[in-house]
């Protein structure tokens, strides 16, 4: 008997449910990953996490020659490779992840029907991709929680299935041929400080996260500068870490810390429940407030400006920077960027969201969107009209200034917080003479979200 295991956002070996439940069902398997003509032309593989996805690939590939199998790679339509596959191998089952985007959802039921037409199954696994599934925990009258610290109550009480063991031996039918595995050296236009990716990688990762940087999150995890948080999320994009694994092990080593980092993890999961019933939240208002944004058109230049990190506000500008430079950002730098754009500009927070998208490695469709609607104020945040400002929030999260002085060498002459307000310096030889004025006046900038938002 012969099944195949579809791998798609969960690219490990530790952990992983369809590969278990294929393995236990059948003699052989055939490992498949379909580089998706669908994904290639949406122009949602950016280079950095075709790089990533990559290395992602290969080191499946040698965790599974390891095991006596391979990885079968294959391009075209997920929905015809995957029929063809389980066609070449005689496979009964095919066994995948269930995931929650708009594509994501419809892939799985086409699948489901062209397998079901040639007379073999498809298993649909939850709790692959997130720690409880999607609809799993929902309010009494609702279809989903809208609001994050109910949904986190009773996240935190689901009882969470136990981490699975990689298997020992993986066993592929000869006859599958696979194509080549994409080769991070073929992707250009990276960021030049891209992290590697692949499954040894993000467990090597996770294990000296544990020991040595959980500890402390709570205390540290906005201290930009400090670079404090675990680094983890572009391991957990790709699936390469399992979620419900880290939640294990992190519950395992206790204390605040701990909890602070389980919550932070509950986020990725609460994001990913609105995005399964509102599938079109990936790109409509959640809640909308009949925002009149501005556009390329109408804010083309200063849209420039953000994304190239010369807003004029240090701190906006080193999140930028950082960002081209390691396709990541700091969680800190990506609320201040982004109420940046979406509130003080009044800019479309699509706009944002698909430059970050251009650029993140974690850059997840689920977390991307929702956390750029979270903070436009047309997502879940409760209070939608707030606006970070960048010059006290650059002085509280860093507040010597470190952060900015790496990003930012204009600045490096500023010694202290000061570097958060380089227009009062302007003038002295302190300040690069390329380090631009503020875009706008920040008063200015609340005055039009409030009018626009009828807040006046
Ligand atoms: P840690 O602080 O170590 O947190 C651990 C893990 O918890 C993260 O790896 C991530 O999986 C999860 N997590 C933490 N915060 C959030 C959150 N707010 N929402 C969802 N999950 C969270 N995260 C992405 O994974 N992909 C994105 O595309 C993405 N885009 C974002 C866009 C904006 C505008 C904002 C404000 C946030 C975005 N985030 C995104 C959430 C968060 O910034 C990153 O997950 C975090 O910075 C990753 O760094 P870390 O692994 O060191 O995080």
């Amino acid at each position: 008997k012969v099944s195949v295991v579809l791998f798609t956002s969960d690219l490990r070996l530790h952990d992983h449910p369809p590969l278990r439940a294929a393995l236990a069902g059948a003699d052989e398997v055939v490992p498949l990953f379909v580089c998706d003509d669908a994904i290639g032309a949406s122009g949602y593989a950016a280079p950095n996490r075709r790089a990533f996805l990559a290395d992602c690939l290969g080191d499946l590939d040698a965790g599974l020659r390891e095991r006596g199998g391979r990885l079968v790679v294959r391009a075209g339509d997920v929905v015809e490779q995957v029929c063809a596959v389980a066609a070449e191998a005689g496979a009964g089952e095919v066994h995948m992840a269930d995931d929650v985007s708009g594509y994501a959802q419809r892939r799985s039921e086409r699948l489901r029907k062209a397998l079901e037409a040639a007379g073999r199954r498809l298993a649909v696994h939850d709790a692959v991709v997130t720690v409880v599934p999607p609809g799993a925990v929902v309010p009494q009258n609702s279809g989903h929680f809208a609001v994050f610290t109910p949904y986190f109550r009773r996240w935190s009480e689901v009882s969470l299935r136990k981490p699975l063991a990689a298997p020992r031996a993986v066993r592929v039918p000869d006859a599958v041929r696979s194509g080549d595995l994409p080769a991070r050296s073929d992707v250009k236009g990276t960021s030049p400080a891209l992290a590697k990716g692949g499954e040894r990688e993000g467990r090597a990762d996770m294990s000296a996260w544990l020991r040595s940087g959980l500890a402390a999150y709570e205390d540290r995890h906005d201290d930009m500068a400090g670079d404090a948080t675990s680094r983890l999320s572009p391991h957990l994009h790709f699936g390469a870490l399992s979620a419900t694994e880290l939640v294990h092990r992190a519950r395992g080593a206790g204390g605040p810390g701990a909890d602070a980092f389980v919550r932070q993890l509950c986020w990725r999961d609460f994001h990913h429940q609105v995005l399964a019933v509102r599938p079109a939240a990936s790109h409509e208002d959640y809640r909308s407030h009949g925002d009149r944004w501005r556009s390329e058109r109408s804010a083309g230049e200063e849209i420039t400006a953000w994304k190239e990190g010369r807003t004029g506000y240090p701190v906006v500008d080193a999140a930028m920077r950082q960002l081209a430079h390691e396709g990541w950002m700091h969680n800190r730098g990506r609320l201040l960027a982004g109420s940046f754009l979406a509130k003080t500009l009044y800019v479309d927070w699509r706009i944002g969201a698909a430059h970050f998208l251009e650029l993140l490695v974690d850059g997840d469709i689920a977390n991307n969107q929702l956390n750029w609607q979270w903070i436009a104020g047309t997502g879940t945040d409760s209070r939608p009209n707030r606006v970070l400002n960048p010059v006290t929030q650059g002085k509280r999260y860093d507040p010597d200034g470190v952060y900015v002085r790496r990003w930012v060498p204009e600045l490096a002459g500023i010694e202290g917080g000061a570097v958060h307000e380089p227009w009062k310096l302007r003038g002295s030889r302190r300040v690069g003479p390329d380090y631009p004025d503020p875009l706008v006046e920040l008063a200015d900038g609340l005055a039009r979200f409030r009018r626009a938002r009828g807040k006046e």
